[in-house]
């Protein structure tokens, strides 16, 4: 593989899974996306979407998988138990993310993988699984990349992560509600970056309680907010993610449109997307 960044989007939709007639176009799986550097794997999150993503790796020669996780809500891990590659011996998993409640990764996914939430254990995976538990002062290095975290505004806390690779970067910062201040902690994790992927679950209206109950305090943002810290961290691409479950393709063809009449390199994600940076 070239020097270049490679991403694809496997799920893309927030909160639960939205299978549907109504949800071709951008997808209904919960949140995965793919990033490749060289020979390295590096999964963010493991939503429902990872399960096809796991399908195709098992196409591939066994090898290493990185999965960082933002955190632990059940629409960035419910398709852990159904990621093949866990069940085959020749692969290995390291799990990476920051355990937010007293306990440790291992403990969190013993918890998952048990009865009766599940009929195999964690310690019946037959891939070597190993745990790496980041904090905020965390760099992570392999192979030539180098990954940033920033604590992101959302309750139980979540990380956004920076992924650079030679000179390109990456970040994904999903699952942050906003404030009338921007964010110093994300504008300083999204400067200058090539693609930023943002939760963009709620429009302003639906934040605001326009349209139905005000989501603020649920721990989300809205586009109009991801085109604010878009254009002050001077990202180059802004993709919008995280869709609400209520939010169908003719709805999120609408907001993309809004968007990209605020900041034009504006994308809605959608299952299958690629980018290489
Ligand atoms: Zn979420
Ligand atoms: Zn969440």
């Amino acid at each position: 593989m070239s020097g270049k960044i490679y991403v694809r989007f496997w799920g893309v939709r927030g909160s639960i899974a939205t299978p549907g007639k109504d949800t071709v176009k951008y997808g209904g799986n919960t949140s995965c996306v793919e990033v490749r550097c060289g020979n390295e794997i590096i999964i963010l999150d493991a939503g429902t979407g990872i399960r096809e993503l796991g399908n195709k790796l098992l196409m591939e020669k066994p090898q290493h998988i990185n999965i960082l996780f933002s955190h632990f809500h059940y629409d960035h891990i419910e398709g852990f138990p159904f990621f093949s590659p866990i069940f085959n011996r020749n692969f290995s998993v390291t799990l990476i993310g920051k355990p937010k409640l007293e306990g440790t990764l291992e403990q969190l996914f013993g918890t998952q993988l048990m009865f009766p939430y599940f009929p195999l254990a964690l310690k019946e995976l037959d891939a070597d699984i190993a745990f790496h538990e980041v904090d905020r002062e965390n760099f992570i290095r392999r192979g030539g990349i180098s990954i940033r975290l920033e604590h992101l505004n959302h309750p139980g806390g979540c990380i956004g992560y920076r992924i650079e690779y030679r000179g390109k970067s990456f970040v994904y910062a999903t699952d942050t509600e906003h404030s009338d201040q921007l964010d110093v902690s994300l504008l300083k994790l999204a400067s200058h970056a090539d693609v930023l992927v943002y939760d963009s679950n709620f429009t302003d209206d639906e934040y605001a309680g326009k349209v139905g109950t005000s989501r603020s305090g649920w721990g989300h943002s809205t586009w109009t907010h991801g085109v604010k810290i878009a254009r002050t961290a001077k990202v180059k691409k802004l993709i919008l993610f995280h869709h609400d479950p209520s939010h169908d393709d003719r709805f999120i063809d609408e907001l993309e449109k809004e968007a990209r009449k605020e900041f034009r390199e504006s994308y809605a994600a959608f299952e299958g997307l690629e980018i290489a940076i």
